[in-house]
């Protein structure tokens, strides 16, 4: 599986204004091509190079490697979207090397790295997690100049575990009163993070109102801010998810949301969370920490997970009284509405893989009030 290491830079004040130019330069060159390849409508590589390649590198002063590499980054800006439009590059979008322009130095913790001052040797900082990863580097790595640090987006290539043979699964349910639910119930609330968000959001909103130029440079960073939290929360949850999983040696069931954007049955609850990047991000990021660990994901049917009961499989919109609860109109169960679906998801995938449990033993299993007990809440 291929990851992503970041890896920090630490470049002396002439090498950071170097790298800057360098960069700004490259992008200018982008920039340069996207118009002319736009124009002419040519947009495939091989036809951005034959066109465009001397005379890119005349323009600009870029060594061939770059101006190939440049060639590249236009070409698959070009992959999406309107072909006889331009792209545009920030002038500090990122620029990607390859191992001719860039290679790290063997027992050092630096880089060697083109710039418009010929090759520089900048160290680097980085954890013992991505220092591991750093061995399996692929040769391609992205510069990139973020909130005024150096960093290089390293591509390398990390072997997942193989998949253990489960022995139970651990149904998960994504929730807009609680972020994540699972079949037992354990729910890790999403009150902290509305907490935040709303906070930020009425600071966003009285920065909006002022208009000012300093408000405006404030705006940007709280934006960054709060995909930086998000970002940090998901990493948390999907991590105790999947730590949690491998200690019980369980299979992890989500609801496969892919393809069912085209299809009708798509419900309302379903759409929105589609449309939630938050939850896409959440998803992705169990599945691949799973894939590192040898935890099986199994993907589930999500059609009427939220309307079905999981005691008697009942399915009727009569189930849910209001957005959090279920109660079932044939047998009475009530549960909180993500738990019951959690529930769902769980007895799905067990079913799919041939491991079936009645459902009632199925509650009890994982821990779910009984049938008699839950008569009474
Ligand atoms: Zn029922």
């Amino acid at each position: 599986m291929k990851l992503v290491a970041s890896i920090r830079l630490f470049p002396d004040a002439e090498q950071s204004a170097t790298l800057r130019e360098t960069l700004e330069r490259c992008n200018a060159a982008c920039d340069w091509l996207a118009e002319i390849g736009a124009s002419a409508g040519k947009t495939r590589q091989y036809d951005l190079h034959h066109m465009a390649y001397a005379d890119l590198r005349a323009r600009f002063g870029l060594t061939a490697q770059v101006a190939v590499r440049c060639i590249g980054k236009v070409a698959d800006a070009f992959k999406v979207g309107d072909k006889d439009e331009t792209r545009t590059f920030h002038r500090h979008a990122a620029q990607p090397y390859d191992d001719r322009i860039f290679r790290f130095l063997p027992g050092q913790d630096a880089v060697s790295i083109w710039t418009l001052a010929g090759r520089q040797r900048i160290p680097f900082v980085c954890g013992d997690r991505q220092r591991e990863m750093l061995t399996r580097a692929k040769g391609q790595v992205d510069l990139m100049f973020v909130r005024g640090k150096w960093l290089l987006a390293v591509t390398c290539d990390v072997d997942e575990a193989p998949a253990y043979v489960p022995i139970n699964v651990r149904g998960i349910d994504f929730g807009v009163v609680n972020i994540v639910v699972d079949d037992l119930g354990r729910t890790q609330s999403g009150a902290q993070i509305d907490d935040v968000r709303r906070r930020q959001h009425s600071r966003r909103r009285a920065l909006q109102k002022l208009g000012t130029r300093s408000a405006k440079r404030a705006l940007r960073r709280a934006s960054g801010k709060q995909a930086r939290f998000q970002r940090h929360t998901n990493h948390v949850l999907s991590k105790a998810i999947v730590l949690d999983a491998e200690r019980g040696r369980s299979a992890v069931a989500l609801e496969n949301l892919e393809g069912i954007r085209d299809r009708v049955q798509a419900n309302r609850r379903q759409r929105r969370r589609l449309h939630n990047w938050g939850f896409h991000e959440l998803r992705s990021l169990i599945e691949y920490k799973a894939r590192l660990r040898g935890v099986p994901v199994d993907l589930v049917d999500p059609r009427n997970t939220s309307r079905q009961c999981s005691c008697c499989g009942l399915i009727d919109k009569r189930n849910r009284p209001s957005r959090d609860e279920f109660k079932c109109i044939g047998c009475g169960v009530a549960a909180p509405a993500d738990h019951n679906a959690a529930l769902n998801i769980r007895q799905r995938a067990l079913t799919a893989r041939g491991m079936v449990v009645p459902p009632q033993v199925a509650i009890r299993l994982s821990g779910c009030v009984s049938h008699k007990e839950s008569r009474l809440l």
